[in-house]
């Protein structure tokens, strides 16, 4: 290791082999915290995890892995690349993990249920537009209504459901483009509105979501970087509904409907799951 002093600040530049900070095991330098057995080797957490006993002193792993601070501030001082395509910043591990959240080239799952490609965030509204044909409206009030077309009540009894074309749409509202969305799965519709933006952006907006029998307020608006699968699962993020609801929604069914009628106003246009969205802008 060689090293000089920089006067006055109190830092030392040093020259170290990266072999001395990578981990025993999988070779690779820990991306942020660093642990090491009780002889000093050096682990990543995932590696550290599923050892019993160093695999280079043999010595015993404390249950309870031994963080390695100085070895983490060398290894967070490090600068690196961002992996993402034609990306060129370059920051240490605190700067890049920062960055990478936003990083205008990093890829994300198009937010239209059955597309099932990734795009880079910088040519997502492009994809959308050219692939699907989607250019959106522009609102001014956040208030907007999907109709969803269901041609019969057997196309109702289906456990799987999604839309496209017409049904989806952009909507433009405060400077941002949204994507309402429907899909059914195994019995349950859920239905929720991704803003096409990083998980930031999309927290500075909420969502109210009224179908037929159904009204969540204050849900969150999901963002580009959301899997799908994660969508689903997060109550806060979706309004899910059976069947009845949708079948009152097409007038299929007035099941119910004495003690809601009066909550919903009419119309409901037959044929349609109709569903209204109305975004608010929090601060
Ligand atoms: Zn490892
Ligand atoms: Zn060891
Ligand atoms: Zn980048
Ligand atoms: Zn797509």
């Amino acid at each position: 290791m060689n090293s000089e002093e920089e006067e006055g600040s109190g830092k030392i530049i040093v020259s170290i082999d990266r072999k001395s900070l990578e981990c025993a095991v999988c070779f690779t330098i820990p991306p942020a915290s660093v642990l090491q057995c009780r002889n000093g080797h050096i682990y990543c957490p995932d590696c550290y995890k599923r050892l019993k006993i160093c695999g280079l002193c043999r010595e015993p792993m404390a249950a309870k892995g031994i963080r390695s601070l100085a070895v983490e501030e060398l290894v967070g001082s490090i600068p690196a690349g961002c992996p993402n395509t034609d990306c060129d910043f370059e920051g240490n591990a605190q700067a890049l993990r920062d960055h990478r959240k936003t990083c205008g080239l990093r890829q994300v799952p198009c937010p239209d249920w059955q597309c099932p490609r990734s795009v880079c965030k910088a040519r997502l509204l492009a994809h959308l537009r050219l692939e699907h044909l989607n250019v959106g409206e522009e609102i001014s009030d956040g208030r907007v209504v999907r109709s969803y077309p269901v041609s019969d009540e057997l196309e109702l009894e289906q456990p799987d459901l999604s839309w496209s074309d017409s049904a989806l749409k952009l909507v433009h509202f405060g400077g941002l483009q949204f994507l309402p969305q429907l899909v059914k799965i195994e019995g349950t519709y859920y239905t929720w509105l991704c803003a096409l933006a990083s998980a930031d952006v999309a927290d500075r907006f909420s969502a109210g979501i009224t179908v037929y029998g159904a009204t969540e307020e204050d849900l969150r608006v999901a963002h580009v970087d959301l899997a799908r699968q994660d969508v689903l699962m997060n109550s806060k993020t979706v309004l899910s509904f059976g069947n009845m609801c949708a079948k009152i929604a097409l007038n299929l069914s007035s099941a119910g409907e004495s003690e809601i009628v009066r909550s919903q106003p009419r119309p409901r246009i037959p044929g349609y799951i109709q569903i209204m969205y109305h975004i608010k802008c929090k601060e």
